[in-house]
């Protein structure tokens, strides 16, 4: 099979029908076997009694319900499980991505040998509230992750090579970060099309303000992962001790110097009056800390089944 669609959707009863005929004119048109995959986050309304219908007409219409909503990345987990096509494509339902751009994805990916080909509303039709954020989070988001190239992360409309996604896990609402996934991943080649966008026809969006919030902190989180997710003692034993020797060099100093005034006959006061004294305590107390939850965060790497889980490309026999 030539091409996998993988389509995560919430109530989106509306939009369905027109995207599962669109996608099939285009298919069709091309000439590619292909197989459209709707997992349903657990919609309320008609969605899945649509998705069935659909899949009592067309062969190449396949489903996923869940039982409760659980987001857009668990959704986008199921579908690549499932996909069999030696190119994966994700779309949202609501018709704001263009099936147009198959072809092209598919022929950046197979022909010019992309392992992800993101896409890029260059022109969007949404509202200012969220086209602004967006620009933001792009800008940090193309900093932390150093894939530099890329203008729109969380552009629903991606395609991706089959082993780009069954060698990443797209959890918690990291849907956002799957290129900078992939790279973790050691897939390098990541590239972009600019993509038609158009107004959310139907229905309305699934996402608040919370998502610049939330988008931000998992940043940190992935950035955090990438770099000392096997090795946290890296991070918080050197932050813990330059702490702790802070702290104790200042406690030395502020005793020192007391010890100096007594024996020179100077003036002095009591080392508790001095605030040094509790700033220096407070670094080393935090030290000791940081460099604690170092050590914990090693016992727990110890015990994790990723501990070990390498990306091997290649092997010999
Ligand atoms: N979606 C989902 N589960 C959720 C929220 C959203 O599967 O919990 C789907 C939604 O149905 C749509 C896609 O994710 O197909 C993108 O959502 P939306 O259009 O609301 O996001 P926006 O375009 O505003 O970024
Ligand atoms: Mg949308």
């Amino acid at each position: 099979m030539e091409i996998s669609v993988v389509v995560p959707l919430y109530n989106e009863e509306e939009s369905i029908p027109e995207l599962f005929q669109w996608i099939e004119k285009v298919m069709k048109e091309h000439d590619f076997t292909y197989e459209v995959i709707f997992v349903d986050d657990g919609s309320t309304d008609n969605s899945w009694k649509i998705i069935e219908g659909l899949s009592q007409k067309s062969d190449n219409v396949k489903g996923i319900k869940f039982r409760r909503n659980y987001g857009k990345s668990p959704a986008l987990y199921h579908g690549f499980l499932k996909a069999q096509g030696d190119v994966v494509i994700t779309m949202d339902a609501d018709l704001q991505d263009s099936p147009d751009e198959i072809p092209e994805l598919y022929r950046m990916i197979t022909q010019d040998g992309y392992d992800l080909v993101s896409g890029w509303k260059q022109k969007r039709y949404d509202p200012l509230s969220k086209t602004i954020p967006t620009k933001l989070f792009n800008a940090t988001a193309r900093k932390v992750s150093g894939i530099k190239n890329l203008h729109d992360f969380n552009c629903g409309l991606k395609a991706y090579k089959k082993e780009v996604v069954k060698h990443i896990e797209v959890y918690g609402e990291m849907h956002r970060y799957i290129p900078y996934l992939a790279k973790n991943a050691g897939f390098k080649k990541i590239g972009e099309k600019v993509v038609h966008h158009q107004a959310r026809k139907y229905g309305k969006t699934k996402f608040g303000l919370d998502r610049f919030v939330n988008g931000y902190l998992d940043l940190i989180t992935l950035w955090f992962l990438s770099k000392f997710g096997v090795k946290p003692m890296h991070f918080f034993g050197l932050l813990g001790s330059l702490m702790f020797l802070l702290g104790l060099i200042s406690v030395i100093i502020v005793g020192a110097s007391k010890l100096y005034a007594l024996h020179h006959g100077l003036p002095y006061r009591l080392i508790t009056d001095s605030p040094y004294l509790y700033l220096s305590l407070t670094a080393m107390i935090i030290g000791t800390q940081l460099f604690l939850a170092g050590f914990i965060g090693e016992l727990v790497v110890r015990n994790s089944a990723e501990r070990n889980k390498y990306q091997i490309e290649k092997e010999i026999v």
